[in-house]
């Protein structure tokens, strides 16, 4: 078993920027499980599939394979052969996987894939339930959030850097959305585990975050 690192928490909360930087610190693999449901989500949208149809979405994930691989530490997404890691991070994508994400059978799908790497190597991984449900014997459980305003601001200025064009109020409206998607959801619901250590990032820095998470880790 390799050392493990969950870390949960809602959309926009910084997640990955941060175990990125954790990732490199400790020498982890950072394992981003967003993009998987994202991955799983492209497959739909191409296959113009109603993310309220869940039959469809289910007998969808039967043609879909997901594939995840690291070139220069930078996790790669495969969907059904084509690396498709360039286009996850698209609000459309994004609304689409937080809609799918619900539907038993696309977490059933990635579920072992997510613990096979956590197996096989030390990893840092994120997501929404991960140390509730994938990993619940992790060595340290991060549950970082922040508050929405601040998540709104962060993901506004991360979508306008990419030069995509986007309104504040469009995505605060989005981000409640998603949290009450993931915190109501009956399969695997994003929760902070008992055991989880709370993080606050919303007047933090990023490297107050990322010393504050690598000062629990081996
Ligand atoms: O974190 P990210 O925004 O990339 O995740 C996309 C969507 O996938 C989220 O809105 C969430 O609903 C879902 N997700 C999940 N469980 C995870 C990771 C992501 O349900 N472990």
């Amino acid at each position: 078993m390799g050392y493990n690192v969950a870390v949960d928490g809602p959309a926009g909360a910084g997640k990955s920027t941060i175990a990125k930087l954790v990732a490199k610190k400790k020498g982890y693999i950072y394992v981003d499980t967003g993009a998987m449901y994202r991955g799983l989500a492209i497959h739909f949208l191409k296959k113009g599939i109603d993310p309220d149809d869940k039959d469809a979405v289910a007998e969808a994930c039967d043609d879909a394979d997901v594939k995840i691989g690291y070139e220069n530490g930078i996790q790669q997404v495969w969907l059904n052969g084509e690396n498709i890691t360039s286009m996850l991070r698209t609000e459309e994508v994004g609304n689409m996987a937080s809609k799918t994400s619900a539907i038993p059978a696309v977490r059933e799908k990635l579920l072992e894939l997510q613990r096979s790497l956590a197996r096989n190597e030390d990893v840092i991984m994120d997501g929404r339930d991960i140390g509730t449900n994938i990993l619940p014997n992790a060595d340290v459980k991060i549950y970082l959030t922040a508050s929405v305003e601040t998540r709104a601001k962060r993901r506004y200025d991360e979508l306008r850097e990419k030069g995509e064009e986007c309104s504040l109020e469009d995505i605060s409206r989005d981000i409640q959305e998603r949290d009450e998607r993931d915190m109501n959801r009956e399969t695997a619901p994003l929760k902070k585990a008992e055991d989880a250590i709370l993080v606050d990032s919303s007047d933090m820095t990023i490297q107050e975050v990322v010393d504050t998470i690598c000062s629990y880790c081996k």
